[in-house]
């Protein structure tokens, strides 16, 4: 791991535990995420973010609205996919960026409690995870 991804990482570990985010913290995840934190917390503020758990396993993925006026949703995991376009372009192919927005903002609702928290069968989780 790279420095700004330890650093990030402390960062949102203490946000985790309080349940709140500073603005000191604000201003750490800025300089380290730019214009993609940015997205995210717009993503967040209106509440964008959804959890969606597996029962009776409890397993979990986000489901992130875009930003465009398109409704697209996107699939994704925290901390390590995403099934944006950002996410194969910008991250995985040329390692510009540590996150896609959709990725910092299920990142940051979870911390803070954001999330609206959806429920469905494992199948059901099955079958959404097949088509990632
Ligand atoms: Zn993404």
């Amino acid at each position: 791991m790279n420095t700004s991804s330890l650093v990030a990482e402390s960062v949102w570990k203490d946000i985790d535990s309080t349940h709140s985010v500073t603005d000191d913290q604000l201003s750490i995840l800025h300089f380290i995420f730019a214009k993609n934190f940015e997205r995210a917390t717009r993503i967040v503020d209106q509440r964008g973010v959804k959890r969606i758990s597996g029962v009776p396993s409890g397993r979990s993925i986000f489901q992130v609205v875009g930003e465009s006026r398109r409704k697209e949703e996107y699939l994704c995991f925290a901390e390590h996919y995403c099934a944006c376009y950002s996410f194969f372009y910008d991250i995985v192919n040329r390692g510009e960026q540590l996150s896609c927005k959709h990725q910092l903002a299920a990142r940051l609702a979870s911390s803070i409690g954001a999330c609206i928290d959806v429920e469905v069968s494992d199948e059901e989780l099955a079958l959404l995870l097949s088509n990632l």
